[in-house]
């Protein structure tokens, strides 16, 4: 009794530091989402519109012509390869466009349009002919808000009089100045600094305010209040979008707080699907059993690329050496490396240069490679409290089977423990989903 009350102790004075830990990588996760990035995720989903005026008409588009762009804007658009508006951008464009202009709050998930969304509507909204700053765009950190300003440059890439400033730290400027750019994307810090303790820029002249990434920026409480004290410094003519891309509560009250009298545009994600994957799991004793396992299935089954999850970082190493001995290329995602070095591991394994890729939990979300045929859960997902922790393992099942095609998924069990929690994912399932293959043994693997 007392081993178990250590035990928890322990996990409990770790959780404190995770939790705080986990609104760190918020950010990093939405960072290493743009780098990794190559299209626009799937949805089928029906965009829900909620207008502000019910009466007036309800206007979405399904060409960029439609909009009446600037050509040179037309021109950025069509030379980042877009054909076409993405569902949310169907809805979301004309309402950002429309005269007089109109307040937004917009939720999809990430990878669906929203940063280009606003980005067009930023440079359509400019008038390059005045020399100030007549948007202001904030985003949670440093590199979030670069990510913003590559793609606000190459869509403006055709309109040379549009200037961007970056507002963020280490920027410094000289006092007195008054910034000409018409576009400043920052961090909510400096940027307040820049509107009322420096005044670089003046916060009455502002028209547009962008705030991206509300769920991520509201995850730190300084973030929060200097977003709504550089709100409260500008006029109310001026039009407020706010983008999420999950929508809690909190979310809300901050959006309302930041956005008065908004539209509110809604993409709900695509729910995942468990219906292709065949979920099997495997008895084992302890690690060596459940790695002897791993070759076994490795022996027996054809597979493309394979995901692998571990729950700690040193499991992932151990498991990473044992592999490679065995002869198999394998690359390791793991919590301590930056984000920039973790998309490049993905990018090689998307490109096939590694067949098999262990990672620990912090990684699972961006991975989205369509060749991955089999997922081996080495150790099960538990939340802090040690229960089965079923959205975990619906994301990571989720990276096999993709767009209908055949998925494998292998857990590992290695204690009474660990068969608790396949019963509860089971169970979890069976009863939400209506799964069509609940989790079979493996007799022969
Ligand atoms: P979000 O901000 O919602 O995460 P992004 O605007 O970053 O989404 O778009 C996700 C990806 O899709 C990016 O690679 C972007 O270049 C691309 N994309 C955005 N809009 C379109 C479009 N209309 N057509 C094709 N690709 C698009």
């Amino acid at each position: 009794a007392v081993e178990v009350r250590n035990v928890f102790w322990e996990n409990s004075e770790n959780g404190g530091r995770r939790r705080q830990a986990d609104k760190v990588d918020l950010a990093e996760q939405s960072l290493l989402n743009k780098l990794i990035r190559r299209s626009l995720v799937r949805n089928r989903n029906q965009v829900e519109v909620l207008q502000r005026d019910p009466t007036s008409p309800l206007y979405s588009v399904k060409t960029f012509e439609e909009l009446r762009l600037k050509p040179e804007l037309l021109k950025g658009v069509y030379n980042m390869g877009f054909n076409r508006p993405s569902r949310i951008q169907e809805n979301a464009l004309p309402l950002m466009l429309a005269q007089p202009p109109q307040n937004l709050i917009a939720q999809s998930q990430s990878g669906t349009g929203k940063t280009a969304a606003f980005s067009l509507a930023i440079l359509s909204h400019v008038n390059p002919a005045n020399k100030w700053t007549q948007c202001l765009c904030i985003a949670p950190t440093y590199e979030l808000a670069l990510q913003i300003g590559q793609v606000i440059e190459q869509m403006g890439k055709f309109c040379p009089d549009v200037k961007l400033a970056y507002g963020i730290r280490g920027n410094r400027l000289n006092r007195g100045v008054k910034l000409q750019e018409q576009i400043v994307i920052g961090t909510p810090g400096t940027v307040l600094d820049w509107c009322t303790k420096y005044k670089f820029i003046d916060p009455k002249k502002i028209t547009m305010f962008v705030l991206d990434e509300a769920d991520v920026m509201i995850a730190t409480q300084g973030h929060r209040d200097q977003s709504i004290r550089i709100q409260r410094q500008l006029t109310k003519d001026c039009q407020m979008l706010l983008f999420s891309a999950t929508f809690e509560e909190s979310v809300w009250r901050f959006a309302e707080q930041v956005v008065p009298e908004p539209n509110i545009i809604r993409l709900k994600r695509e729910e995942e699907t468990l219906d292709t994957i065949k979920q099997f799991y495997v008895e084992c004793r302890e690690k060596e059993d459940k790695f002897t396992a791993l070759c076994n299935l490795y022996g027996s089954l054809t597979i493309a690329q394979a995901v692998i999850f571990c729950h700690t970082r040193k499991m992932a190493a151990w498991l990473t050496a044992h592999l490679t001995t065995e002869g198999h290329q394998v690359a390791m995602l793991s919590g301590e490396m930056t984000v920039e070095q973790r998309a490049a591991v993905i990018e090689r394994f998307r490109n096939g240069k590694e067949k098999v890729l262990v990672t620990t939990n912090v990684c699972s979300r961006g991975i989205d490679v369509e060749q991955v045929s089999l997922v081996v859960n080495f150790d099960l997902p538990v939340d802090l409290d040690g229960n089965a922790d079923n959205d975990t393992y619906l994301h990571r099942i989720g990276r096999t089977g993709r767009f209908g095609r055949r998925g494998f998924a292998v857990n590992m069990v290695d204690s009474t423990h660990s068969m608790d929690i396949i019963k509860q994912i089971e169970m979890h399932f069976t009863k939400c989903f209506g799964m069509h293959h609940p989790i079979k043994k493996q007799l022969d693997p």
